[in-house]
């Protein structure tokens, strides 16, 4: 039989906006010491928008963006998103690519008009030894901007700087757990500066940054290590082995069905200061019980 206190918080949860799928987890919420957040699409809106265009080898940034809009146009990520759109915006004639395939968290590749074309994040390119030294790069990332590079032929022609909205609630959900005595943590497949940037921004003491999608996982095992109980919030397809890991695995009720499905309890609201309030019922339940 379900306890009655239990029973109670599960309709108090749905009136807060939680879905808890897996009770035990939940009560183990109450143990919690840190909280892992994945940063696109669950601190930030995961909105992107193109603000800067940078050309690296001269060219015409309406040329250079109609290819990477083309290659872009056949990816559900919310970088292709904002420069699909930036193209949209600005009336320009895209061309059809073909071959196109990802690289997981780490950009895409496609052939247009004959052209081997390639967006990419700058970590990418500096694991082959092709690291972009622009000065811009540094600035870019620095205000918080996801940067990403049209490669064309093998030659850097372009840097695209795309802002995304980060969510006002994040910053009182930081806080509201730094009260309940729980470390905040993000975790991000983006650039290293621009996780200092949001990181600051929010008051996150600690990042792991330039993580690639199979690696999420490894970093909640890594905190584990350290002793502590781990929440992980996420949104996205990516997140949804970082989530299994975690002591307590929390979705974006707004994300994918994949992370949904991997999760303990669900975000109904999408509102990142509703996991303190997990930890507030966590505790008040399994208080009443012993
Ligand atoms: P996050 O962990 O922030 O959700 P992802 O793992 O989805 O980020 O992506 C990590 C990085 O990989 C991005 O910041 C970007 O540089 C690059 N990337 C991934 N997909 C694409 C794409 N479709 N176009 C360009 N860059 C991409
Ligand atoms: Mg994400």
């Amino acid at each position: 039989a379900v306890p009655l206190v239990v029973a109670v918080s599960t309709s108090l949860s749905a009136g807060n906006g939680l879905l808890i799928r897996d009770r035990a987890a939940f009560e183990r919420a109450r143990n919690l010491n840190a909280v892992v957040f994945d940063k696109t699409g669950t601190l930030t809106e995961g909105r992107f928008g193109v603000s800067d265009i940078v050309l690296l080898a001269g060219g015409d940034e309406n040329e250079e963006l109609a290819l990477a809009a083309a290659a872009e146009s056949q990816s559900e990520h919310p970088i292709a998103h904002g420069i699909v759109a930036e193209a949209r915006d600005r009336n320009l004639t895209v061309p059809k690519a073909s071959e196109v395939s990802n690289i997981t968290g780490e950009g895409i590749v496609a052939k247009v008009d004959g052209d081997d074309i390639r967006i990419v994040s700058p970590g990418h390119l500096a694991r082959q030894g092709k690291a972009i030294g622009h000065e811009r790069l540094k600035q870019l990332e620095a205000q918080g901007k996801t940067v990403v590079v049209l490669v064309r032929d093998g030659e850097p022609r372009a840097l695209f700087a795309l802002a995304d909205i980060v969510r006002q609630e994040s910053k009182e959900a930081i806080a509201e757990l730094k009260a309940l005595g729980i470390n905040s943590v993000m975790l991000t497949g983006d650039a290293k500066g621009v996780a200092q940037a949001v990181s600051d921004e929010l008051g996150i003491a600690e990042y792991f940054a330039e993580v690639l999608p199979d690696q999420k996982s490894e970093k909640i095992k890594e905190l584990q290590a350290r002793g502590l109980q781990v929440a992980m919030v996420g949104d996205g397809v990516n997140d949804a082995p970082a989530l299994v890991v975690a002591d307590l695995g929390i979705a974006i009720g707004a994300g994918t069905d994949v992370a949904v499905e991997s999760a303990d309890v669900v975000l109904v609201r999408s509102d990142p200061r509703d996991v303190a309030a997990i930890l507030g019922l966590s505790r008040a339940t399994y208080r009443k019980m012993v």
